[in-house]
């Protein structure tokens, strides 16, 4: 059956991945609150790409700026006069659009007036509020739209207290905030999001070779995270879409149920970030090489994704409903053992005999080692169909001969297959199951 945004917003809802914000109260568009299963599963997408980037690149060492900056920052990035969208508003039914989304020469597509939109003006993305008591503009300051300047303002505090050389990067995962003028299709694009950047710093004259590099690392990446190859490609940046100061860009797609969408931007950005801020800042941002005693503003790589966006695209591509007998249509989500937000459901066949006792204990040791769900409610069935519906890979059954032999049914989500195993060596039995 189809992917739909509507069957995926359902069950985001109905098993407790994410919520809209607010909701009680009529919502708030664009704010999404990530519920018992979302939270585990955005936090596991999180350490996925943390422990990639920091822990198994050892030329990368990692951030957490704050969110909010000096207004300085944003004057140097370009963003106070460049990050902007056109918008539009019908003045009939005051309802707000892109320029660039709709057809200008078209009835408005909400109150079917025609010829009523406003000329097109530009829109500052930045959310703006003061620091302090006062509200006078030295006092203006912005929720940051993107992590990546943290990361360059920074830039000289890292190189003078870590033993970092060029070349290496500084990853960051964060919140960032835009006001975005349309935030349809779920978390896609929301107005409270989260990126997680990594900044490259590269000698100039190398980011040819370290380019290529880090679009390879960046595409392996999503294909380890379990997502189906096919449903990820590359798009160049044309002319009309790259920056004036970049060098090549390229953006990682995902066939989102809506097409084809960015998910992640790898691109070659020269010495444009480090030069604004230098320029701005009147603080040097130079590098002396220790070998060759060459000075000079290190050219940035950088790879740019969406924590939020990726979680859209974890449920979109994991989401199947798969007719397992005539008529008996199951919901899985064949998420990667690794970012699923349970990893084992613990289940008694029945509360007495002792089967309950047995089974919250071993429920007790699982836990030691992964997040772990118990279920004692219902019939056997429904609660392996409740399982696959929240991508938990492995049940692991208590009954009868437990008791006699210490055996547990161990259930797998995708084949459905049952095998009956020891209990004493479970733990590690799924600790294999999980790397296979
Ligand atoms: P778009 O053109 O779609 O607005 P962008 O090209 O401005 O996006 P970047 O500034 O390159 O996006 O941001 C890097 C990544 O951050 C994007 O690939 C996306 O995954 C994520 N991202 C950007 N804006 C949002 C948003 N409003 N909501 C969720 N994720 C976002």
């Amino acid at each position: 059956a189809e992917v739909t945004m509507d069957k995926i917003v359902s069950l985001c809802k109905r098993r407790g991945f994410i919520f809209q914000s607010s909701e009680i109260y009529g919502g708030l568009s664009g704010a999404y609150d990530y519920g018992p299963m979302g939270v585990e599963l955005k936090n596991n997408i999180r350490d996925f790409w943390w422990k990639e980037m920091t822990q198994l690149h050892d030329d990368i060492v990692g951030l957490d700026a704050s969110i909010l900056m000096h207004p300085r920052v944003w004057e140097a990035s370009g963003h106070v006069s460049n990050f902007t969208d056109p918008m539009v508003d019908c003045k009939q039914c005051k309802s707000r659009f892109r320029a660039d989304q709709i057809d200008l020469s078209a009835p408005c597509p909400v109150c079917g007036t025609k010829g009523s939109f406003t000329e097109p003006r530009n829109f500052n993305l930045m959310f703006q509020s003061h620091i302090g008591a006062n509200t006078d503009s030295s006092s203006v300051v912005y929720l940051r739209p993107e992590t990546a300047q943290g990361i360059y303002v920074d830039f000289k505090n890292v190189v003078q207290s870590s033993r970092v050389k060029v070349p290496f990067g500084i990853a960051q995962i964060g919140k960032s905030f835009r006001n975005e003028i349309t935030t349809k299709n779920f978390i896609f694009r929301s107005c409270e999001f989260e990126q997680m950047e990594m900044q490259f710093f590269c000698k100039p004259g190398t980011e040819d070779e370290w380019f290529p590099y880090w679009r390879g690392q960046r595409m392996d990446f999503y294909i380890r995270m379990g997502i189906r190859p096919e449903s990820l490609r590359w798009h160049q940046h044309g002319p009309d879409e790259l920056a004036f100061y970049a060098k090549d860009a390229y953006d990682i797609q995902f066939l989102f149920p809506m097409g084809w969408q960015e998910l992640e931007g790898v691109h070659s950005r020269t010495d444009y970030d480090l030069s604004q801020h230098q320029t701005f800042s009147g603080k040097d941002q130079s590098y002396l090489d220790p070998e060759t005693n060459d000075r000079y503003i290190p050219y940035v790589v950088e790879t740019s994704a969406g924590l939020t966006r990726n979680v859209l695209m974890a449920l979109s591509d994991a989401y199947d409903e798969e007719e397992i007998a005539p008529g008996d249509v199951r919901t899985v989500l064949h998420f990667h053992p690794a970012i699923a937000p349970v990893k084992v459901a613990v289940l008694p066949l029945v509360k007495k005999d002792g089967l309950d006792e047995y089974a919250q204990k071993l429920e007790k040791e699982l836990r030691e080692d992964y997040t772990v769900f118990f279920d004692r409610s219902g019939a056997i069935g429904r609660r392996y169909r409740r399982q696959d519906e929240i991508g938990t890979p492995y049940c692991v059954t208590v009954d009868y001969q437990t008791l006699e032999d210490n055996t547990v049914t161990l259930r797998f989500r995708d084949s459905m297959e049952q095998v009956r195993v020891p209990v004493a060596g479970i733990a590690a039995r799924i600790k294999q199951e999980m790397k296979d």
